[in-house]
């Protein structure tokens, strides 16, 4: 049976049809450590980052990742709507880079406004993990500069609205670099899959198959 693959959500499924990767943000971790009990991402979310905890926190995500089976590093990223020191959250983001290359982990990234200094540090940095942008909701001009950068496109509960633009990123988003996602919405990710096989005009299982692939792909599984 081919699984759905929900590559990134804040809920615990315990669903055997699905492969659900949990986003845990670190300070969520801290107040309960039993949080990573199977299939996890972790990082250093920039809405949660602060001056004062975010140095330990990183050598914590770090402990974590080499003691503990985690997926992905993220969600990371970079956030221009909010009042974080952007300085420091490019400074996160390029430390949990190179967390990520060191360990041989993909990347979940968040991205609001942000995707010109994104293209300018995968530039800089040239890492060869994968990176997967989540919650996609770009129009397709700003989708594909990132998709010619090598990157993943993750799209969740916005393709339900129909927004003309978000159909058309899906569209013209290769096969090979799709991905689906539940987020923190309380949809279900087969209505994600039933919609987005539907913009692309195929047969819920063919997508099912397709994304599987992309995530053995990614996760070497
Ligand atoms: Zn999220």
């Amino acid at each position: 049976m081919i699984p759905f693959v929900d590559i990134h959500s804040h809920h615990f499924s315990n669903r055997k049809e699905v492969i659900s990767l949990r986003s845990i943000d670190l300070n969520e971790y801290l107040k309960n450590n039993d949080l990573i009990i199977s299939q996890c991402t972790l990082g250093l979310h920039p809405w949660y980052i602060s001056k004062e905890s975010c140095y330990d926190n990183l050598s914590i995500l770090e402990k974590i990742i080499i003691e503990k089976l985690i997926y992905a590093i993220g969600e990371c990223g970079l956030d221009k709507l909010i009042d974080v020191d952007y300085n420091l959250q490019i400074e996160l983001f390029k430390s949990q880079i190179l967390l990520s290359e060191k360990y041989k982990l993909p990347l979940i990234i968040h991205q609001v406004k942000a995707h010109e200094d994104i293209l300018k540090i995968k530039r800089e940095l040239n890492p060869i993990q994968p990176w997967i942008i989540h919650g996609t909701r770009m129009k397709w001009s700003i989708a594909n500069e990132l998709l010619n950068a090598g990157m993943y496109l993750s799209f969740g509960n916005h393709l339900l609205k129909s927004e003309p633009h978000l159909i058309e990123t899906l569209l013209q988003t290769p096969l090979d670099k799709i991905f689906l996602e539940t987020d923190n919405s309380a949809i279900a990710i087969d209505d994600i899959f039933v919609k987005a096989a539907e913009i692309k005009s195929m047969e819920v299982t063919t997508l099912k198959e397709i994304v599987y692939q992309n995530f053995k792909t990614v996760f070497k599984k």
